[in-house]
């Protein structure tokens, strides 16, 4: 866990307690501070009593052999209150969790009368920086590929021997996490997954190296338009200062204009992607430092190596890695290594199995059809023969399967599940062979049937999952027990 003196005898409401609201709790209790928590369920109030309790019991003496301060009768107390009824004068800040919508929920305005920034755990965590050992901070943003990119480069960091620790939207609270010491490889690098939820809650965060992978319209519901949703994912730029390095993904006009954009406002270096041909987003390209040197052509002339790293979406995961570890100072050889090494995060286009010579693919994750478009690009058809074996449906999030149009050709079959099952099926009917399964295990059962060696059977929804899982690790794991109980 993270501590820091900077907490000690501050005050901080903290309003949401699930998994990083109670690790903010304990770091700043640990810390030193004052803390009053809240949660609308009891549950998880009872949860942050508990944690109170075990602090209280801590001495004094225990704080001082960690070099706090121990002057402040407050240090390290827990209250119970809801932040919209107690008088919030004084207090330090408000830390929410970044699933609280700032733009509908009325702590807003409470905040602003009262004063008081509110802030989320990312922000306590550059609040802490200056007490840490020396480190370095990686953070990285964008609307599709963030966890995978996160997961990539702490692989790469740890494979080249340095201290590493993944934190943020990966569902890991960087405050929970161990502080890193320097070993005699070098500083420990945190790397960061940033929604651009949690961005709105920072304000002082200076990354090292900060990676912005792609913005589509997304979560519009908690933006002014998509203009509010990109400024707040720039905000992660706003907040770097040169000499440290940001990474852009370079292959489509509107990535080109953020780059324009970034490079007018801020003096601090921008590593970039190229490709000539805008019109093309799933080409490999090479990439360029701001020397003009080729930094990637060559790591990607090999993604053939990469097992979990299939498909155009992954290749530009891989090259922002690639610039972000470039920019942090890690050989290439070390770099080009554990690409090949990385196992990919499960649910997304995560191979589960190879049986009969047909590969089994979980793509749980991809939820709407931008993100099953690259799922569908990774294996292109086979001297014309096309090998894929689309389970799709849930809860759709369109009436279209537009984004995955230009790939179906490398669709031999489609299996339609859930909800949107049939309207999928009466829309794919006529571009490809379609079995309206309705059930997932119904699909697979069905695939497996049909498939040839050298198929693949990919479950990659383009929906939601609620209608027939809890969610799409459930709808994940239903698929690989489908695929074991295969005959
Ligand atoms: P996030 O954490 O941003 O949701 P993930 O790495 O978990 O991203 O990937 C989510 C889904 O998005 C995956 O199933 C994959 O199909 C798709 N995806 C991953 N990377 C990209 C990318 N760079 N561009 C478009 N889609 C992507």
């Amino acid at each position: 866990m993270i501590v820091s003196d900077v907490f000690a005898g501050k005050t901080y409401a903290v309003l949401g307690l699930a998994r990083s609201g109670l690790a903010t709790v304990e770091t700043l209790l640990a810390s030193g501070a004052r803390v009053v928590a809240w949660d609308s369920q009891e549950t998880a109030r009872e949860a942050a009593i508990a944690l109170g309790r075990s602090y209280r019991a801590k001495s004094r003496d225990d704080r001082a052999e960690l070099g706090f301060s121990t002057s402040l009768e407050t240090n390290g107390i827990l209250e119970i209150g809801d932040p919209m009824e107690i008088d919030l004068t004084g207090f330090d800040g408000i830390v929410v969790s970044p699933g609280v919508p700032l733009n509908r929920h009325p702590i807003t305005m409470r905040a602003k009368i009262a004063g008081v920034p509110i802030i989320g755990d990312i922000e306590l965590f550059a609040l802490a920086r200056p007490t840490l050992p020396p480190h370095k901070v990686v953070g990285i943003t964008g609307t599709n590929g963030k966890s995978t990119t996160t997961a990539l480069i702490h692989h790469i960091i740890e494979q080249a021997g340095y201290p590493t620790t993944m934190g943020g939207n990966i569902g890991l609270p960087v405050l929970g996490q161990p502080p890193l010491e320097p070993n005699l490889q070098g500083v420990g690098v945190y790397v960061l997954e940033l929604s651009s939820y949690q961005i709105d809650l920072t304000y002082s965060l200076d990354c090292d190296v900060a990676v912005l992978l792609n913005i589509t319209p997304d979560h519009l519901d908690r933006y002014n338009g998509f203009e509010g949703y990109v400024a707040s994912k720039l905000r992660l730029f706003d907040m770097m200062k040169p000499p440290h390095v940001g990474v852009l993904n370079w292959h489509t006009e509107f990535g080109q204009k953020l780059y324009h954009q970034l490079a007018d406002q801020h003096d601090y270096q921008i590593w970039t992607n190229y490709s000539d041909d805008v019109d093309d987003p799933y080409e490999l390209w090479g990439a360029f430092d701001e020397n003009g040197q080729t930094t990637a052509r060559d790591h990607l002339s090999t993604q053939k190596d990469w097992p979990a790293l299939k498909g155009p979406h992954n290749a530009e995961n891989a090259i922002a890695s690639i610039l972000a570890c470039s920019a942090l100072g890690i050989a290439e050889v070390d770099i080009s290594e554990a690409l090949k090494t990385y196992a990919s995060l499960p649910h997304r286009m995560q191979a589960v199995a190879t049986r009969n010579g047909v590969l089994y693919v979980n793509d749980s994750k991809a939820t709407n059809a931008a993100s099953t478009a690259p799922a569908l690009a990774a294996w292109p058809a086979k001297d014309g023969k096309p090998r894929i074996h689309w389970i799709l449906g849930g809860v759709a999030k369109s009436d279209n399967l537009d984004e995955c149009a230009p790939h179906f050709g490398n669709v031999a079959h489609a299996y339609t599940i859930g909800e949107a099952g049939h309207m999928f099926a009466d829309l794919l009917r006529g571009s490809m062979a379609v079995d309206d399964s309705e059930m997932l295990s119904a699909a697979v059962r069905r695939a497996a049937r049909i498939a040839q060696p050298g198929d693949v059977v990919l479950l990659s929804p383009a929906c939601a999952s609620f209608d027939q899982f809890r969610d799409f690790e459930a709808r994940g794991e239903a698929f690989a027990a489908a695929v074991a109980a295969l005959d």
